[in-house]
């Protein structure tokens, strides 16, 4: 066993995971070796999540489940990310386990951290430092997929979030900066990179010059290598037509459209300060339709919100059913100190929070898996990701409509295929949320990216 040995656990979002991928590149460049293992370890960090209830409690388990492992070679537990962001002096009176907590900027801190002592409570203020190209990333994803952050941080206010409180106000990288990151991630082997942000629409409004997200996709979709570009997290305010081009002419980028709505009647969409009503939500469903007849469309919705009234609720109903979404995320309201929704007592009861949302669930199901089901005797495009998880017989993938993590996977049951070729194969059946099919061509051989450390990383929260 290697002498400086460091684990990692990435808690929430794919935001939060390009942190611990820098982490642990940090961790690299000092010395430290990780290791799959935390009993294993003498140096455990816990990159959590803080913005909803059920994400900080998962990281409260977590950190405590980690903190066993102080009786045996664990000697160092590092807490890191939005929780002790967000709650850094209770955690530090609360916790007295852990040795050092770190805010949700501080990832190039970890290298003094592990070089020697440092105070105990050092979380800087989330504007301190913004990724950069030149930031160490070591890669975790499986595949030849990676996620690009091209911001940190939001300027709009709705009502129900934590997130500007925590991560502070937008700071958008440069175009150059990313072009320079999605280049060196090309030159390792990823071959689909998942631009992530709080606000990815608003790119580029914060910088001097304001660059826009049109100019930026444009960059990145022509580096050498990115086969697959895709966008995550469009507000849903009207797309320049630079950007609808730019996704419907550019061979490289997706026609994956992940813009999460949050509700959809113009009560609600007020309440929640969203800047919109509901009408609008009908007109960029209806104008991207046009535009771009065969896209995906991801999104999400909170239901339970103060106030929510069942004639709200039926709304979002109506609209979920007119829509006919490919992948629907579906999250129940969390009460939040800090935000102006933690401020109403109009409280919808925790059981018709649950009913509603299983209801929701249930009204999806059958259209995303109609959609799936359209699919059957189709040839697809298939980045493969490696051998499936359900069986060491068979691999896996993810056709261009799939995103990483968050939407089903295509299960590859004959022909042969390795981890990074794109294939092409025949869908034959459809389940509810994946697809089998037969692989009936490849674009010849690929190795695995030479660095990819396999970094538990609990369940996906994926709101915004
Ligand atoms: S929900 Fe998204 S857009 Fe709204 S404040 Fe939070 S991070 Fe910003």
């Amino acid at each position: 066993m290697a002498d400086k040995t460091i684990h990692f656990v990435s808690l929430g979002c794919a935001k939060n995971r390009v942190d611990t991928e820098i982490m642990l590149g940090v961790s690299g460049q000092v010395g430290f070796t990780h290791v799959e293992d935390p009993a294993d370890a003498e140096v455990i960090v816990v990159n959590t999540c803080g913005f909803i209830q059920p994400a900080k409690e998962e990281s409260i388990d977590t950190i405590f489940e980690m903190a066993k492992h102080k009786d045996g070679r664990c000697h160092k537990l590092v807490v890191s990310g939005c929780l002790s962001q967000r709650y850094a002096d209770d955690l530090a009176k609360e916790m007295p386990e852990v040795d050092v907590f770190l805010g949700s900027s501080d990832m190039l801190k970890l290298g003094d951290v592990l070089k020697g002592s440092t105070p105990r409570l050092w979380v800087g203020h989330p504007a301190e430092h913004t990724i950069a190209a030149t930031d160490p990333r070591t890669l975790t994803q499986r595949g030849h997929s990676a996620y690009v952050k091209i911001a940190e941080g939001c300027n709009r206010s709705c009502s129900f979030c934590a997130i500007p409180g925590i991560r502070g106000k937008q700071r958008s990288r440069t175009v150059q900066d990313i072009v320079m990151e999605a280049t060196r991630l090309a030159s390792l082997g990823v071959r689909e990179h998942n631009i992530v942000s709080q606000d990815t629409i608003s790119y580029g409004r914060d910088l001097e010059g304001r660059a826009t997200l049109a100019e930026l996709v444009s960059a990145v979709a022509d580096v050498p290598g990115v086969d697959w570009l895709r966008l995550h997290y469009l507000y849903p305010e009207k797309l320049t037509q630079e950007l609808v081009d730019v996704i419907r002419d550019h061979e490289s980028v997706l026609r994956y459209i992940d813009m999460p709505l949050q509700h959809a009647a113009t009560n609600m969409l007020k309440r929640m300060r969203r800047g919109h009503g509901g009408q609008r939500l009908y007109k960029v469903v209806d104008r991207l339709r046009e535009a771009l007849p065969d896209m995906v469309f991801r999104t999400t919705f909170i239901v339970g919100h103060p106030g929510e009234s069942e004639a709200d609720f039926q709304e979002l109903c109506d609209f979920v059913s007119w829509a006919k979404f490919d992948h629907v995320g579906v999250f129940t309201y969390s009460h939040e100190e800090g935000t102006r929704s933690g401020e109403m007592d109009d409280l919808v009861p925790e059981d018709e929070i649950m009913a509603r949302r299983d209801h929701l669930v249930s009204l999806q199901r059958p259209i995303s898996r109609g959609k799936l089901q359209d699919r059957i005797g189709e040839e697809l495009e298939v980045l493969v990701d490696g051998v499936s998880d359900e069986s060491d017989l068979i691999m896996e993938g993810r056709w261009w409509g799939q995103a990483p993590e968050v939407d089903g996977k295509v299960y590859l049951v004959n022909g042969e295929a390795r981890t990074g070729q794109l294939v092409k194969a025949l869908v034959r059946e459809a389940s509810d949320y994946d697809l089998v099919a037969d692989i009936v061509g490849a674009d010849g051989e690929v190795d695995l990216p030479p660095d990819v450390e396999p970094v538990k990383r609990k369940r996906k929260l994926q709101l915004i």
